[in-house]
Parts: structure tokens; C-alpha cells; sequence
């Protein structure tokens, strides 16, 4: 048993967990909404640290990151449980796993590192499933990973708490965050969450000096359509800066959402090419295999900076972060400082 960060204890035996927006009231041998955080005995522990359930060296494009540590692995760790109850979810398998049936093996912070380094990876990723509910395991191990010169990486669903986001944020370099809708419905209805805290999220991230970058999933008939990618996109210029890159990813049918197709390339060629009229230097669309869009270009000359194919990356215009053609300087994080 680990003792969880961020909670309180009620006098009537019940704690309360600050960890994310949720903010669950959980009674005696009950878990929180994620499945993973259990009061025992008014005291609340963190069932899944220590315990992952995959782990990989990833290409950091897969993440997808794309002007964080470019070119570069990251040692990628997934554990089980998500604090959202996505339909689409495309890892449900590790989402929804439970303790009882999950297989999972023990990796202790200090072994991760050892790994990543062995490894030759730039970066450690909390992925796969939602980083949040790792907390301590992921300051445990972010914090001397940091020490040693590796980035650090989530990629979030942006339901974390302030709290929780200011007790990370010495150690978290990169906040790779899915922007899931700009419709409240949306989050209620297909993730079981709200809009605004991901918002809120995302800023306080950026004001906290982390690098961002969004992924939004554009599925048929749900949001897709132009002008709420339009409000979206807009938000994103003025909270988070018009350098934000911005991810469109094609759906495809899964879990509980398959009474529709895969969004058709044109759909992302239409949210890339609106968001370049509103201004967003760094569009670039997902999921599809060699398109143009995938590529990085100088927002003020126009000039091929990285080319991208499948999740390897050739940096055929980029001298550091500077554009070989115009001298422009480009917002991209190539060394962890
Ligand atoms: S992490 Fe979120 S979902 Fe899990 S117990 Fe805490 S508040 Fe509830």
C-alpha cells in the first residue's frame, strides 16, 4: 500500500481526493471514479503505484509530440485506470482494467530511470492510460529523472487539479493534453467530465513554463463540425499562444463507438487549413500515414523545417531552432535545460 498525495480525511471516515476535477468523496473500501484510489480504513492509497502494465521505447512523434525533443525515444510507461469513461477510448483494455484482473508487473521509480538511460531515450512518457491517477509514482520518478538531464512527459486528458499540476510542475517538462471538444456536452455525454477544468489546465500548464501541445480527436458528427473547431482553434491562439502546435487526429471506430466510419482525410485538411487562416502557426493533422500536413513548416517563410513519415522525423530545414532558409527562430524544445 502507498499512501496517496492530495486528499483530505473527513471526520466520518471518508477522505477526499484533490488529485483531479472529480474531487471524489470516497467511503471506507471504496474506490474513487479512476478505480485505483481506495480509502482503507480513512486513509487513502495509491493501489497502482509501482505497477505498470506497458512499457516501451516510443519515438516521442507517437505521443504525439512534435516540438518536444524531435527526433528523439522516449522510455514510455502505462499502468491502469482512467479517471474519464471515454466511448471512443482507444487503450480500454488498460483503461478499464481492474487490479483483480489486470497483469502487472512492478517497476520501481529509480529502475525506470536506469531504463530509460539504458535505453538511450531523451524523455520519460507517462502515456497509455491517464498519467493523473499515477501521481506518485510519476513525482517519484520524474523528479530524479529531471536531475539526470531526461524530459519529462504526460499525456493527459488536462483533468488534474491546480494543486496536483503545482506539486508536479518542478519536475514535468512537456504537458501533451487532449483538447477532447469545445463542447461542454461533449466531455459529459461521451467522457463523463467537464470542459473547463481541461481548459484550466492547459493554461495554468503553460503559466507554469511546461512545454504544450493539444490532440484533438475529430470524430464524425460529434465534433466536427467547423465552427466549433473554429472557437476551439481561436481559444487555443489566445490562452495558449498562436506557436501551440495543435494536433487533428482521424478517429476510427472503437470500444463503445463503432456506429460510425474513420473521419475522412478531407475533414483534416479543412480544420488544418481553417486553422492556418486564424493564425496558428503549427498546425498538423494525425493518424494518417505520410501526409504533408504532418510535416513542420516556418511560419514565416514557409520553408519544409522538419520532414515526417510514419514517426520518423528528418530535419532537412531546421539548424537548432532556427530556420535555415529565413533565420527565423522556431518554438521548439530540442534540449532539456
Ligand atoms: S484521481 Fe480523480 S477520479 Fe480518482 S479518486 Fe481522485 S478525484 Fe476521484
Amino acid at each position: 500500500m502507498h499512501e496517496a498525495l492530495q486528499y483530505k480525511k473527513n471526520d466520518d471516515g471518508t477522505v477526499t481526493c484533490s488529485l483531479c476535477n472529480h474531487r471524489c468523496t470516497i467511503k471506507e473500501a471504496k474506490h474513487g471514479i479512476c478505480g485505483v484510489r481506495w480509502n482503507e480504513k480513512g486513509t487513502l492509497n495509491a493501489m497502482t503505484y509501482a505497477k505498470i502494465s506497458a512499457e516501451a521505447i516510443d519515438p516521442i512523434e507517437k505521443k504525439p509530440l512534435y516540438h518536444y525533443l524531435p527526433g528523439t525515444l522516449s522510455y514510455s510507461l502505462g499502468g491502469i485506470g482512467c479517471n474519464f469513461h471515454c466511448q471512443h477510448c482507444q487503450n480500454w483494455h488498460i483503461s478499464r482494467a481492474t487490479l483483480e484482473d489486470a497483469r502487472l508487473r512492478t517497476l520501481d521509480p529509480e529502475e525506470g530511470v536506469r531504463r530509460a538511460i539504458a535505453g538511450r531515450c531523451a524523455s520519460i512518457s507517462w502515456t497509455y492510460n491517464e498519467p493523473t491517477i499515477w501521481h506518485e509514482y510519476a513525482l517519484d520518478m520524474g523528479t530524479p529523472a529531471k536531475r539526470q538531464g531526461l524530459g519529462t512527459v504526460y499525456v493527459t486528458n488536462g483533468y488534474i487539479t491546480e494543486e496536483a499540476l503545482r506539486e508536479l510542475s518542478p519536475m514535468l517538462g512537456a504537458y501533451r493534453v487532449d483538447i477532447k471538444s469545445f463542447s461542454d456536452d461533449f466531455y459529459k455525454k461521451v467522457c463523463g467530465a467537464r470542459l473547463q477544468p481541461v481548459l484550466d489546465s492547459a493554461v495554468l500548464a503553460r503559466e507554469l513554463g511546461m512545454h504544450i501541445e493539444t490532440v484533438t480527436l475529430v470524430i464524425p458528427g460529434l465534433n466536427d463540425d467547423m465552427e466549433e473547431m473554429a472557437a476551439l482553434i481561436r481559444w487555443v491562439i489566445d490562452h495558449l499562444g498562436p506557436a501551440t502546435p495543435m494536433h487533428f487526429s482521424a478517429f476510427h471506430p472503437d470500444y463503445k463507438m463503432v456506429d460510425r466510419g474513420a473521419t475522412p482525410v478531407a475533414t483534416l485538411e479543412k480544420v488544418y487549413t481553417k486553422a492556418k487562416e486564424l493564425g496558428l502557426q503549427f498546425p498538423y493533422i494525425g493518424n494518417v500515414y505520410s501526409h504533408r500536413y504532418e510535416n513542420t513548416y516556418c511560419p514565416a517563410c514557409g520553408a519544409t523545417l522538419i520532414e515526417r513519415s510514419g514517426f520518423s522525423s528528418r530535419f532537412t530545414g531546421l539548424d537548432d531552432r532556427q530556420c535555415r532558409n529565413c533565420g527565423g527562430k522556431i518554438e521548439i524544445v530540442r534540449h532539456v535545460s
